[in-house]
């Protein structure tokens, strides 16, 4: 320490030397962080068994681009970039913040390899850091106490905001900010009044108007000022440590290993138990989430992370239609179960007494989910939802809760195969109309082999009176392009993608174990199916399948070879597309249909503003056809509008489950002659250029 101010190492404080006191601070403070964090990882070790640990290089890539990136930030323009800065400066000052803690102990600290020129350089950088993150305190303060953005809102039903609580927060780092630069900048200005050579300090910045401000103060105040702002920051430093546990802060500490353990195959629903195969499944004696420790640890993991920004929720489709759900809150009241239950200070309340159901979540919240995966694609930390929902289906099915209205599809599909309780020989019929087989002819695997490509019906257009419209615009074109291909007919049973999704394992992996045999014995080399929950359930929920496509892959993709051509459009209407979630934001096929629609001459093609992976859900496909939730409004009629804000009298799809939606919700809001749908097949098939 330069002669003329005294180190805080040297200084005496009510009677305690310096150097003890900042010993057994950090000693206490890292001692009770260590002791919390602790606390806080029992649930964790007696929750269920998750397998996170492959692929460790793709996991470490992921931390660089989604926790050090900051990747999914910028998706909020403002508040990203505040959440960024708040975040460089951290990671900016977190050696400086070491140093100084050093220095209580040990006078004139400078971590080795930064004096000199780089240590110049680091000092600029931090000044401004320190500088940066205290203004972005006081712009996120400003946020939440005046401008008070909808998303930080707490509705009545989820209890209380704590507004105060981020704003203390807030301040405490703010405090930091202003500690470290007054440390610094009365150093500077003691030095300077001393004619000796003081620290540089950036101009500008915190510490360099600290320093200014303090240039004419006495020695003797520059003393008390100096080691006053050590003693602050050092206090502040631990307390902020210790404190973040108890809140969303607790993100700091755990969202590294949130992203690190997050799920690489978003698509894949997670297995009932990790540990169990599907053949042993029924030796399970409990399936799903039914005690809070049911959950698996990486989803505790996930309470802890959730930083309560509100981001999900404002991308969810079910909480914009007022459903009662909202994904925030089951990851607040998930956090907060487990602080209730799994104190700090105290003995545990026999954590798994209450099942979650009931005490923190409702049937019906877990119900009106449509697993579209809006909350994940936003999600800044990756936090997950959908399996932790369907884990909680799972556990209300095995304990016979299942919604009235599913109980006779479900029954129907256990007992024919598809959720209408139709004849499994009708599956088929769609392809029979004589207008139809004029000109095209379908083959059956059951009469017919040696077709090489599977066309995958799915039970809504093969047994659904408009969807079959879909179906045979299918067949037309892969008709048209010399596909040599064929359906299963009577040999198909319904996919499974939405069972498994409602949480019937058991009636999924019957049906999946019938489909895979049958397209086993067709001997195929390729699906192609016009049904993106199909397509979903093909490629990810069944193993060991040929490759498959779904129908606008195969349109794309045969544009671009020249063997499918267009006519213009007559009429002067003006398309928008809308991506389906299964196709889009679970499998990232957002180009091929957009292709498509751009192939066909004269067609005039307009945007949503919430497309791509910010589209907007119609309503749930599947099952959620038979559910009825509690909601304000239907997501499928906030779409049509969505549509009609962008300029578009037309509707195109590439789903029959969005289709039903869709037409549905065209009625329901009153559009009918000013809107219609219709599906990327059927537009295809209608303005196919054919000899
Ligand atoms: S889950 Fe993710 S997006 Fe939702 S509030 Fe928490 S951190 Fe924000
Ligand atoms: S998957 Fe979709 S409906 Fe379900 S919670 Fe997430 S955003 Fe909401």
């Amino acid at each position: 320490m330069v002669e003329g101010i005294q180190s805080p190492a040297l200084a005496t404080y009510w009677t305690i030397q310096g150097r003890v006191l900042f010993l057994i601070i950090p000693l206490l403070g890292t001692a009770l962080f260590a002791y919390i964090v602790g606390r806080r990882l029992i649930p964790l070790v007696r929750a269920q068994r998750d397998f996170r640990f492959d692929q460790p290089l793709i996991r470490l890539g992921r931390v660089f681009k989604f926790w050090l990136g900051q990747w999914k930030h910028p998706r909020y323009r403002f508040a990203g970039t505040v959440h960024i800065l708040i975040f460089a400066g951290f990671i900016l000052l977190a050696m400086r913040a070491f140093s100084l803690l050093i220095i209580g102990a040990i006078p004139n600290f400078v971590m080795p390899g930064f004096s000199g020129r780089t240590g110049y350089i680091y000092g600029i950088l931090t000044d401004y850091a320190a500088t940066i993150v205290f203004l972005c305190m006081v712009v996120a303060v400003v946020r939440r106490v005046i401008f008070k953005p909808a998303r930080y809102a707490v509705p009545a039903r989820y209890g209380k905001g704590h507004p105060a609580d981020a704003v203390f927060l807030l301040a405490l780092i703010a405090i930091l900010m202003v500690a470290d630069s007054l440390f610094a900048g009365t150093k500077a200005a003691a030095d300077a009044q001393q004619g000796q050579p003081a620290d540089f300090l950036a101009v500008l910045s915190l510490p360099w108007m600290m320093k200014s401000m303090l240039l004419s103060v006495s020695r003797v105040k520059l003393q008390g000022i100096f080691l006053g702002a050590y003693l602050t920051h050092e206090f502040t430093f631990f307390f902020l440590l210790c404190y973040r546990p108890f809140g969303i802060q607790f993100h700091v500490e755990t969202s590294l290993f949130s992203i690190f353990f997050a799920k690489l195959d978003r698509e894949v629903l997670k297995p009932v138990r990790w540990d169990v195969s599907d053949e042993h499944l029924d030796q399970v004696k409990s399936v799903g989430v039914k005690t809070f420790e049911d959950f698996t640890w990486k989803h505790m993991l996930d309470f802890y992370s959730c930083a309560d920004c509100g981001r999900c929720s404002d991308n969810c489709p079910a909480n914009s239609v007022g459903r009662p759900l909202s994904p925030r809150f089951l990851s607040i009241k998930g956090r907060n179960y487990a602080f209730q239950h799994y104190p700090v200070f105290s003995g545990f309340k026999n954590g798994n007494s209450k099942p979650p159901i009931g005490s923190i979540y409702s049937d019906d919240e877990i119900w009106s989910c449509t697993t579209c995966g809006a909350c994940e694609e936003e999600c800044p930390l990756l936090v997950e939802y959908i399996d932790k929902i369907v884990d909680l289906r799972r556990g209300l099915i095995d304990g016979g809760k299942v919604p009235q209205s599913l109980q006779k599809p479900l029954k129907a599909l256990e007992s024919r195969g598809n959720p209408y309780g139709k004849m499994e020989k009708k599956r088929g019929e769609w392809t029979k109309g004589a207008e139809f087989q004029q000109v095209c002819r379908v083959k059956t695997f059951e009469k017919s082999n040696g077709a090489a490509t599977l066309y995958f019906v799915d039970s809504i257009t093969s047994y659904d009176e408009r969807m079959q419209s879909i179906g045979r615009a299918t067949a037309r074109i892969l008709d048209s392009i010399q596909e040599n291909f064929g359906i299963l007919g009577s040999a198909e049973k319904d996919s499974g993608h939405e069972v498994r999704r409602f949480g019937e394992e058991m009636l999924f992996m019957a049906l999946r174990d019938h489909n895979v045999e049958a397209i086993r014995t067709s001997g195929v080399r390729h699906i192609v199916t016009s049904d993106p929950h199909a397509y979903n359930a093909l490629k990810h929920d069944y193993t060991g399948m040929p490759p498959v496509e779904h129908i606008s892959q195969v349109i794309a993709r045969e544009t671009k070879a020249g063997k499918i051509k267009f006519a213009p459009v007559k009429e002067d209407r003006v398309y928008t597309y809308h991506d389906p979630c299964y196709l889009g934001r679970h499998n990232q096929i957002y180009d091929d249909p957009r292709d498509v629609l751009d192939a066909i001459p004269g067609l005039r093609r307009v945007e949503m503003k919430r497309c791509r992976d910010r589209s907007f859900c119609c309503g749930g496909g599947g099952l959620m056809l038979f559910y009825e939730p509690k909601e304000d409004e239907r997501m499928g009629v906030k779409r049509v509008q969505m549509a009609a804000e962008a300029g578009a009298n037309v509707i195109v799809t590439a789903c029959p489950f969005c289709m039903t939606n869709i037409e549905d919700a065209i009625k329901v809001a009153g559009m009918e002659g000013r809107m219609t749908a219709i599906d990327i097949a059927e537009l295809a098939d209608r303005q196919m250029a054919r000899p």
